[in-house]
C-alpha cells in the first residue's frame, strides 16, 4: 500500500520574536519531518491580537529562513480563516453540540477548575457568553512517539470561542491541521494536556488524528521555561551557526564540534541523517545553556 506522506508543521503564535525554546520546537518539527521525507509547513497562529507584537510574524520568518529551515507550500495565517471558523462554531451551536456559556472563571475555580457543564442546558442567547463544545466523545488517552501512552485527564466541555470574542486555540488549530492536511504534529511539551480535547474535536469532525511527538523544554539557568511571557530573548540569527547547533545538543542530537561552525545547511544535513526520535529522551526539560 502506498505510504501517506508525512505532512508536518511549526505554528508559532506571533507574540514576539523566535526564542531558543521555539528554535527547538521549529529544528525538532523540521528535522522529525525531513528525516521522514515529509514535508514542513510554517503556520503563523495570530488570532490573539492582545497578545500579538507588530512585525513579530516576519521577524520569526526571517529568523526561520537564517537558521535555513525552509518551509514547503506558502505560510498559512491563521486570522485568515476566522469566517470559516465561525461557521463550524454555528453548525456546532444549531446540531446542539456546542452551546453558549456564561460562567464566571472565579465559579469555575471555586469548583476546582473542572467546567461542570453548568450551562449545558441553560439556553442561553450568547450575551456576554464563551462557547463549550459538548465533549461527550471518552478519549482514554494518547501515545506520545517520544513519551508513550498518555492516560487522559477527565474530560469536559473546554471553549471554542471566548467571551471576548476571540476564536480559542483547541478548535482553531484542530481545524487548520485538519485542512492542511498535517499528519504529524511536533511541538514543545508545555502543549501535551491540549491533546486529548483536540482528540474529541478530531473524533467530532470524524477525521483520524495525527500522530504527536512533544518536545521537552528549554528552561533558563533559573530553571524557568524560556517564553514569550518570561521575556526570553530573540534568538541571535545573525550568528545562526552556534544557535543551531546549541539547538541540536539541546536535541540530544550530540552533534560533532566541528560542525558548530560550519554552515547552517551542513547542520541540518546532518542532523536530518542523524535524527532518531528514541534520541530525545524521556525528560521533559533540558536545560538551555546545554
Ligand atoms: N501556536 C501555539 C504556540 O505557539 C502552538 C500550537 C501547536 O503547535 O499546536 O504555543
Ligand atoms: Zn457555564
Amino acid at each position: 500500500p502506498r505510504q501517506t506522506l508525512y505532512r508536518g508543521r511549526f505554528a508559532p503564535s506571533p507574540s514576539g520574536p523566535l526564542h531558543f525554546g521555539s528554535l527547538i520546537a521549529a529544528v525538532g518539527s523540521y528535522l522529525d519531518a525531513r528525516a521522514h521525507n515529509g514535508q514542513w509547513l510554517v503556520r503563523i497562529e495570530d488570532i490573539d491580537p492582545p497578545r500579538e507584537v507588530a512585525g513579530a510574524d516576519s521577524e520569526i520568518l526571517r529568523a526561520l529562513e537564517a537558521f535555513g529551515l525552509y518551509w514547503d507550500e506558502s505560510v498559512r495565517y491563521q486570522s485568515s480563516h476566522l469566517n470559516e471558523f465561525q461557521a463550524v462554531i454555528d453548525t456546532l451551536l444549531a446540531e446542539q453540540r456546542a452551546y453558549f456559556c456564561n460562567c464566571p472563571r472565579k465559579r469555575i475555580k471555586a469548583i476546582g477548575g473542572l467546567y461542570d457543564g453548568h450551562c449545558r442546558d441553560r439556553l442561553l442567547d450568547g450575551e456576554h457568553c464563551a462557547v463549550r463544545y459538548r465533549n461527550d466523545v471518552s478519549i482514554r488517552g494518547f501515545n506520545d512517539l517520544r513519551l508513550g501512552w498518555q492516560d487522559a485527564a477527565e474530560a469536559q466541555d473546554f471553549v471554542i470561542k471566548r467571551r471576548d470574542g476571540l476564536m480559542a486555540y483547541q478548535l482553531a488549530v484542530v481545524l487548520d491541521d485538519i485542512d492542511q492536511q498535517l499528519n504529524h504534529i511536533v511541538r514543545g511539551v508545555d502543549l501535551l494536556d491540549t491533546t486529548v480535547s483536540q482528540l474529541a474535536l478530531y473524533s467530532e469532525f470524524n477525521q483520524s488524528p495525527p500522530s504527536y511527538l512533544h518536545l521537552p523544554l528549554a528552561l533558563d539557568g533559573n530553571g524557568n521555561k524560556l517564553s514569550k511571557q518570561n521575556h526570553a530573548p530573540a534568538v541571535n540569527w545573525q550568528q545562526p551557526q552556534v544557535e543551531l547547533w546549541q539547538a541540536l545538543q539541546c536535541l540530544n542530537l550530540n552533534p560533532p564540534t566541528e560542525l558548530k561552525h560550519q554552515p547552517v545547511a551542513q547542520q541540518l544535513e546532518w542532523s536530518t541523517n542523524n535524527w532518531q526520535r528514541h534520541k530525545l529522551g524521556q525528560s521533559n526539560h533540558i536545560k538551555s545553556v546545554c
